[in-house]
């Protein structure tokens, strides 16, 4: 396929990617930095794969200006599986976690976690049909916390937080899947982030996690080693054969990043590439409405829907035939979704603005 018949790709995840990443990956697949052979093909334990992986965590340690007493590991079972190792490591059976719900994948760690000890859920919005987040200082949080856990985007409902939240000293854990390196944050603020890599960060199969190494030392002890933080993080991500090519690719998407302006350039340009999108929304009359309030309005993941079903399944055909593919709501909540991650380009949100516009003229 050539480079000119890429379509516009809105999916939530796994999503575009940057195509410089692409074509460097494609320029090195075979041989790889003239050693003969692709990254697929050499040991982990090689000096190749060593620099591959160092070139990775300093990528997302110079990105996210992340302080020498974070580690940043590579680990497998996608950003699920950290829904249960946080709990894991983090709270014991009389221990009590403060969760914030704001749409599915927080649902989703908080029944999780309820598997280790008490889950104190200090604030869901499930009633009000996941649209809001909580405004700073809103939050109650239980004494002697463990931690509290926050999804600072939520992919499916397009529900975001627009700050850092503060937890006067509970660590504060942070599901970053669908926002990390979408613009800058205040990393200290975290005991641990983590983040599956196949929205903002690379290909499926890696989750990044950034944690504190004081987090480190309270890890409970006799974990299984390949769900032990503490092991996994004295091993630099390798007690087991690590996704090599992921960790390849996410160190390609970090040149990229670092070429294009960093977190602050991204976020930039990812606020301009939504305000288009939340604008037509605003600006027709109300045939399009949109999901979030708009304070907690996505800048990744931009809902909204039309009249009824069938409008909605319409759009979603006519985009794909206009070569704008992945639109289609996640199947719980319908409607209509646009992920514009970071690698999403302006010129696909201009013409999903243009489409929208003559959508409604002609479906009056
Ligand atoms: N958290 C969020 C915010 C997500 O968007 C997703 C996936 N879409 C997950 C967790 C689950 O990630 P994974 O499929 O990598 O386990």
């Amino acid at each position: 396929m050539t480079v000119e018949k890429r379509i516009f790709n809105f999916s939530a995840g796994p999503a575009v990617l940057p195509l410089p990443v692409l074509e460097k990956a494609r320029d090195e697949l075979l041989s790889w930095h003239g050693t003969g052979m692709s990254v697929m093909e050499f040991s982990h334990r090689s000096l190749h794969f060593e620099s591959i992986l160092e070139a990775a965590e300093k990528g997302i340690r110079r990105l996210l200006t992340v302080p020498e007493n974070y580690r940043i590991l590579f680990l497998q079972g996608g950003a699920s599986l950290q829904f249960s190792m946080v709990p894991m490591n983090l709270l014991g059976h009389q221990d009590t976690a403060d969760y914030v719900i704001t749409g599915a994948w927080g649902t989703k760690a908080a029944r999780e976690a309820r598997r280790c000890g008490n889950v104190n859920i200090i604030y869901s919005d499930e009633a009000n049909g996941f649209r809001a987040v909580p405004k700073v200082g809103e939050l109650n949080f239980s004494r002697d916390a463990s931690y509290i856990h926050y999804t600072s985007n939520e992919t499916i409902h397009g529900v975001e937080f627009k700050y850092d939240l503060d937890a006067f000293g509970i660590p504060v854990v942070c599901d970053a899947s669908s926002n990390i390196l979408s613009k800058p944050i205040d990393i200290e603020k975290y005991a641990l982030v983590y983040a599956g890599a196949q929205k903002n960060l690379g290909p499926s199969g890696v989750t990044v996690v950034i944690v504190r190494d004081d987090i480190l030392e309270r890890v409970a002890v006799n974990q299984h080693s390949m769900l032990d933080l503490r092991a996994l993080a004295r091993n630099s991500s390798m007690l087991n054969t690590p996704n090599t090519w992921g960790i390849y690719l996410i160190g390609l998407v970090c040149e990229w990043l670092d070429a294009e302006g960093g977190a602050a350039m991204m976020q930039r340009r990812n606020e301009e590439k939504s305000a288009l999108l939340y604008d037509a929304i605003d600006s027709s009359d109300g045939y399009y409405t949109g999901h979030a309030e708009r304070d907690a309005r996505s800048v990744m993941n931009v809902t909204f829907r039309l009249r009824t079903n069938e409008l909605n399944d319409k759009f979603c055909d006519e985009a794909t035939v206009a070569g704008m593919d992945g639109l289609k709501g996640h199947r719980t909540i319908g409607g209509i979704r646009a992920s514009i991650y970071n690698a999403f380009p302006r010129e696909g949100v201009e013409g999903l603005v243009d489409f929208m516009r003559e959508f409604a003229r002609v479906n009056e």
